[in-house]
């Protein structure tokens, strides 16, 4: 396989406007990899419920920081999403199909199940009271790509 391997880091304030700039961001690192709109896509929703967590539950009322690693290795991405919120109690229950701790605000409790579909493997780490973190990898250019739409320029970015 070809040496193909590339690292970032980013931080940013965890308040909600910054999830739009993590899901971008990530995105614009991954382009490299020649990936799909639809991989792309898959990407960005991934990235989005995992920030979107830290923002709501893992600092609740208050703000802290995002910190977000993204590596990619040959055709493989991996994403990692951490905070030094609350954490996790009970992360098998946490990460259950509909689980929410906040019906109230009528969050749905897909957020982990959504990562799960979207990208290849999902690992969740959490210490209440230190924080969580979110590792995600996919692979990109599992699917025959024929015929799909790239991101334009994006063509021969190996
Ligand atoms: P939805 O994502 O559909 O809006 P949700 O956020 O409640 O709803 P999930 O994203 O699946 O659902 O998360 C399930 C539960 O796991 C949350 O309700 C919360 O209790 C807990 N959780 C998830 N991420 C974190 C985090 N970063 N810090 C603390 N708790 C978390
Ligand atoms: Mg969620």
């Amino acid at each position: 396989m070809e040496q193909n391997k590339n690292q970032m880091m980013v931080e940013f304030d965890s308040i909600s406007k910054n999830e739009s700039f993590a899901r971008v961001v990530v995105a614009a690192f991954t382009a490299r990899l020649n990936p799909t709109l639809e991989e792309i896509a898959d990407i960005k929703t991934a990235v989005s419920e995992a920030v979107t967590n830290s923002v709501i539950h893992g600092y609740e009322d208050g703000t802290g920081r995002i910190r977000i690693y993204t590596s990619i290795s040959g055709n493989w991405v991996t994403v990692v999403v951490k905070d030094y919120g609350k954490g996790i109690e009970d992360i098998e229950k946490a990460m259950e199909p509909m689980y929410t701790s906040k019906p109230e605000l009528e969050r749905s409790g897909m957020g982990f199940a959504f990562m799960e579909a979207f990208m290849d493997e999902l690992h969740v780490d959490s210490a209440v009271g230190r924080g969580t973190v979110v590792t995600m990898r996919k692979r990109i250019g599992q699917k025959e790509n024929g015929g799909e739409l790239r991101p334009e320029g994006e063509k021969e970015n190996r």
